[in-house]
């Protein structure tokens, strides 16, 4: 059979999660949710690696909602890499579920622990969390793993990036054997594939190559400027784009604080993501961004993880980034469920090295655009 033509109604699914989908304005599966949801309810582990903005979310959601049953205990467990994560999957399985009552809560650093705690003494069936925080709650036994029955490693390459394997290995130690180990990942290093070796049995791995998903959503170019004209040319690329949301990639904080306060001073609606925010300033630039109230988020890569606003219409490295995976991760914040996205580069010539680099990983030559004159601006 051919899982492309899978329509949610053909799926063994409750009927009060296809009306949620529905609500939630899905029509027809993604192509890895066509792949994988069938595996997952089949009862297997599974590995599920596609591009970011792909769907992979609902994916295992669609099955993790369908297996858990009311009832008093944790039964699923998922393992983000950043909090704004943990709170984007809470969010999206609460709507998968929404016809179903299932309680959810994400778990994560930065928020008050008491908090999270008298939330699970509440009773919820699935937790969503950052690897540390869960961690804390193990240890202080405020979560209990005894009925865990699945776990999903959702981003699973972000979080090894950000150095939580051993957290991920002391928490997967800590659920019982007979359980269903799924893992979701935009790419597949090496470190991936052992940590599914140790802990996944048997998996079935369902895949969608990179290339067809980001060709046809993502337009991409780069354009060539001097390190002195840079913030220039980047105004004048912005100038000469319809641009509703875009999203400006720095190398460092400090160059997040420095274009952002560029940006503004020269009337951009413009705010930074950068971890030494606080996670409350963190969330309240996130709401302006989601509610359109700023234009452009700038930001570094660890800041934008996994992060998921619709509407993104222009991913712009002002920095480009220097090893190529994270040029993948950084574009896909564009072209979201498959709408058009632009991902522009700006590219200085000793930075040529990079960019070349970059079209080996994606396997295609990304053209260049000449930097806009001030007269096609106006
Ligand atoms: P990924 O985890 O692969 O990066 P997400 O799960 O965050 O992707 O999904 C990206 C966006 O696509 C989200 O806004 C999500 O609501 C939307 N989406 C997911 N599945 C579908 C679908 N079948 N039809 C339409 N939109 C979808
Ligand atoms: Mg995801």
């Amino acid at each position: 059979m051919n899982e492309a033509m899978i329509k949610f109604n053909e799926l063994q699914i409750g009927e009060e999660i296809k009306k949620a989908i529905i609500e939630m304005g899905f029509e027809e599966p993604s192509p890895i949710q066509a792949k994988a949801i069938p595996a997952i309810l089949a009862g297997g582990d599974v590995i599920g690696q596609a591009q970011t903005g792909t769907g992979k979310t609902a994916a295992f959601g669609i099955p993790v909602v369908e297996k858990v049953s009311t009832g008093r205990h944790v039964q699923a467990l998922i393992l983000t890499p950043t909090r704004e994560l943990a709170i984007q999957v809470s969010g999206e399985i609460q709507k998968l579920s929404k016809h179903k009552k299932i309680r959810t809560l994400p778990i994560y650093g930065g928020q008050s622990i008491v908090h999270q705690i008298k939330a699970l003494k509440q009773g919820v069936q699935v937790v969503i969390g950052t690897p540390g925080r869960i961690i804390d709650h193990l240890r202080r036994k405020t979560l209990i793993l005894d009925h865990v029955n699945t776990v999903i490693l959702d981003e699973a390459d972000e979080m090894l990036d950000m150095g939580f394997i051993d957290d991920i290995e002391s928490i997967l130690r800590q659920v019982k054997n007979e359980r269903q180990t799924l893992l979701f990942s935009a790419t597949m290093p090496p470190a991936i594939k052992k940590l599914s070796r140790k802990y996944m049995n048997d998996p079935q791995t369902v895949s969608i190559n990179r290339r067809e998903v980001t060709a046809p959503s993502i337009d991409q170019f780069y354009y060539k400027v001097l390190e002195r004209n840079k913030l220039d040319s980047l105004c004048r690329i912005i100038d000469s784009e319809q641009i509703d949301l875009g999203i400006l990639f720095c190398r460092t904080k400090k160059g997040v604080a420095e274009l952002t306060e560029a940006l503004q001073a020269r009337g951009y609606i413009a705010d930074g993501l950068h971890g030494d925010l606080t996670q409350s300033q963190r969330d309240a630039v996130m709401r302006k961004f989601r509610d359109s109230s700023i234009e452009f988020l700038i930001a570094t890569d660890v800041a934008a993880r996994g992060i998921d606003v619709g509407n993104v219409s222009h991913v712009i490295n002002y920095d480009i980034p220097q090893d190529p995976e994270s040029y993948v991760h950084r574009i896909g914040r564009t072209g979201r469920a498959g709408r058009k996205g632009l991902a522009l580069t700006l590219v200085t010539p000793r930075e040529m090295k990079h960019l070349r680099s970059i079209e080996q990983e994606i396997k295609m030559s990304i053209p260049s655009q000449e930097v806009p004159t001030i007269e096609d601006v106006v």
